[in-house]
Parts: structure tokens; C-alpha cells; sequence
């Protein structure tokens, strides 16, 4: 067999969620909670199988769940969506992705992807014959970086790939960097995937600038989220994608022979929920602000140097002044080992890292309790 993706492997939330397994290290490296989504919405779950509701759901996605998600988009984006028409919900934000990349993407198109990025753009690229071109964003605070931006741009780009709030930094793009974007882009026939499944994990008060209330940008943009963060179930790979009518047809061709439809349960509880529990998604922000802030809190009293995040649920650490020695993978994997936490390391998630680079990523979707625990330890390091 000639391999269709020679230069990837296993992805690296899979090592490190093995190795924590297996050295019983606390894991706080791929990022899921160590607590469970709200009790309602799993009892809902049980009653919906007990209904009946137990086979395909339609292609496109439940009714009552299109409905709901435009209606959340409608309350916090002031965006007025067609349920039947530009939402539909997919197994999964990778999915989506996926399905939106193969939609797009003709062989030698390109692809620009802000590095650090996510794990599955550029395999997803690469299968439909794409090429990434990858920007770096600028250290320290990940932002975009402007001119390079503009020199990466060709006749070939056919794609940008955004993601705010960004995994593994938390950085945030601002509603100026949007209007930015837009201006570079107007004369170009360039679409974007906007990844936002961390849109209601946004911190200290500031409101996320999504791509659905930039009325420019929407119109050749797909974007993107999951009910996985947002519920706390990230295992029922549940998301939806947004887009405009004639964008969402393309996608709907490629996702019907992906995947057909989404688990048929899991979203009639989710439409349920959703309507009886519009305040979730407004408690998000301080939910995990204050288990953010518990774990920095508490990481103050060690050798760790980090930034408070601004959105997510991950928090980046410099290592350098405790092993300057190691790269951030070695680090990883020593602080698993010897250490009992888990984490990940970001250099993964560049074409050319940094040589200077010494970051790991924790997740603090954690009960207190672990927080507390791999505190603990990781001041002792
Ligand atoms: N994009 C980013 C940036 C993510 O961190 C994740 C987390 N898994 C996803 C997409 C995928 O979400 P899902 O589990 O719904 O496929
Ligand atoms: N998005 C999660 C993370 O960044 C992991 C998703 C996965 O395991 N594929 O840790």
C-alpha cells in the first residue's frame, strides 16, 4: 500500500492519553472534563432511546437541533440563520471540518493554516489534494502576523483555516483582525473554515468575535463548533457547521457520503436541552474562568512562567527555567513520567517550530480536586 498520508502518525493526544494511562499519571494532555455534562441532558439521553428515537435522523441534522443552534447564533451573534438551509450538524467539529476541506479543496489548491494548529486541518488538505502553507502566528501572544500573512497569499489560496479561541494558546482574534481580514481578502476568491468549538470558553469579560456576526466574512465562510465543549460530553462527537445557503449544499454533498447523519439520540436530547437551558452557554465564561484561575493560582508557587489564557480550556507553561535542556515533547514526556502529570507539547502542532520554544499545554477542564492534585505536583518539579 502507498500511504496517502506518509508523514503523519499517531496523533499526539492519543500518545499522551496512553502514556498517562499507562504510568497512572494525571491526564492533562488531550483535552476532554474529568467531570460529566449536566445530569438533564444525559437522563435525556436514556429517555430518547426509550422513545424510540433510534434510527437515522435526517441528513441534514434534526430539526429541533437546527433550530436550536440558529437560535442560539440568532442571541449571541445577532445573526438571523435558516436552520433548513445553512446549519447543519455533523459527527463531530473534525468532521465538519473534513467535510468542508474535501468540499472546497481541488488538487493543488493551497491552504493557509496559522501555526500552532490543530492536528486534523492538514491531513484533511492533503487528501483532497491540497497543499497547507503554514503562517506562524507571532510569540509571545500568538496573534497573527500580518505581512506574513499577505506574503502567503497566491493565486492558488483557495482556503484560510481560522481558530479562535485558538487550541493549544487561547488567544483570541478581534473583531479588528476580522474587519482586517476581510479588507486583505474582498478581491480574492478565498473561502474560510472558521473553528470556533471554544466559542463560549472566553475569559476576563471579553466577548468572542465570531466570523457569523462579521456580515463580510460570513458569506464565504463555514463555520464551526461542538456541543462536545460546550456540554461536557466531548465522547458523543457531536458539532454543526454554518453556512450560507450555496455553501452549505456543497458541504451537505460530502458529508452525506462521510458519515450521512449524526447520532440520532444524542441530538434530540441536545435540542431538548438546548431549549430548556438557554443559561448554559451564558455560565460557561465564568464556569471555567474560575477552575482557570484556581490552576494558575495555585501554579504560582512554581518554576512554571505563564500568561493567565484568554479563552479555552488550556493554559500554556514555559518550562525554561526548569529543564531548558529538553524540547517540549522530551518535557512531555518527563513530566508524565517522573512528575505523574500529563501534557501536551505544541511544537506538534508546527510545520518549523521555534527552536526556542519550551511550552506545554495543560487542560484544566478538571474537577477541583485533580487541579489540586496535579498542582501539587507540578510545583514540586
Ligand atoms: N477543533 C479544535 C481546535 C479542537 O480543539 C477540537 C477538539 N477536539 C476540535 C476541532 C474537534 O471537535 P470534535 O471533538 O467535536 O470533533
Ligand atoms: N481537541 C482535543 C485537544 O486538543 C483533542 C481532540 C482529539 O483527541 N482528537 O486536546
Amino acid at each position: 500500500l502507498t500511504s496517502k498520508l506518509p508523514h503523519v502518525g499517531t496523533t499526539i493526544f492519543t500518545r499522551m492519553s496512553q502514556l498517562a494511562a499507562e504510568t497512572g499519571a494525571l491526564n492533562l494532555s488531550q483535552g476532554f472534563p474529568d467531570f460529566d455534562g449536566p445530569q438533564a441532558l444525559r437522563d435525556a439521553v436514556g429517555r430518547h432511546i426509550a422513545a424510540g428515537h433510534n434510527q437515522y435522523a435526517a441528513m441534514t441534522g434534526l430539526p429541533a437541533l437546527r433550530e436550536q443552534v440558529a437560535a442560539k447564533i440568532a442571541r449571541c451573534y445577532g445573526r438571523s440563520v435558516s436552520a433548513d438551509t445553512e446549519v447543519t450538524i455533523t459527527p463531530g467539529a473534525t468532521q465538519a471540518i473534513f467535510c468542508a476541506i474535501q468540499a472546497l479543496i481541488h488538487p493543488g489548491d493551497e491552504v493557509i493554516v496559522f501555526d500552532p494548529s490543530y492536528d486534523s486541518y492538514e491531513p484533511s488538505v492533503e487528501l483532497a489534494g491540497g497543499r497547507c502553507v503554514h503562517v506562524p502566528l507571532a510569540l509571545p501572544d500568538f496573534a497573527i502576523d500580518w505581512q506574513r500573512l499577505q506574503d502567503a497569499l497566491s493565486p492558488c489560496t483557495r482556503l484560510i483555516i481560522l481558530n479562535s479561541p485558538h487550541n493549544p494558546s487561547g488567544a483570541l482574534i478581534a473583531r479588528a483582525e476580522l474587519d482586517r481580514l476581510a479588507a486583505l481578502i474582498r478581491e480574492r476568491d478565498i473561502y474560510l473554515i472558521s473553528d470556533e468549538v471554544y466559542e463560549h470558553l472566553v475569559f476576563d469579560g471579553v466577548a468572542h468575535a465570531s466570523v457569523l456576526a462579521h456580515e463580510e466574512l460570513y458569506q464565504r465562510a463555514f463555520v464551526v463548533s461542538s456541543f462536545g465543549k460546550t456540554y461536557h460530553v466531548t465522547g458523543w462527537k457531536t458539532g454543526y457547521v454554518v453556512a450560507p445557503p450555496a455553501l452549505t449544499a456543497e458541504l451537505r454533498k460530502v458529508h452525506q457520503y462521510v458519515s450521512f447523519c449524526g447520532v440520532t439520540p444524542l441530538q434530540w436530547a441536545l435540542a431538548e436541552f438546548m431549549s430548556e437551558h438557554p443559561e448554559h452557554v451564558e455560565e460557561l465564561p465564568a464556569f471555567y474562568q474560575s477552575k482557570r484561575d484556581l490552576f494558575c493560582d495555585l501554579l504560582a508557587n512554581s518554576r512554571f512562567r505563564f500568561r493567565r489564557t484568554s479563552g479555552t480550556y488550556f493554559q500554556l507553561v514555559d518550562y525554561s527555567a526548569i529543564r531548558p535542556d529538553l524540547d517540549d515533547v522530551a518535557m512531555a514526556e518527563w513530566l508524565t513520567r517522573e512528575h505523574g502529570v500529563a501534557a501536551i507539547p505544541v511544537s506538534v502542532f508546527y510545520r518549523q517550530p521555534p527552536a526556542e520554544l519550551r511550552l506545554v499545554r495543560f487542560c484544566f477542564a478538571k474537577r477541583e480536586d485533580t487541579l489540586r492534585q496535579a498542582a501539587e505536583k507540578l510545583c514540586a518539579v
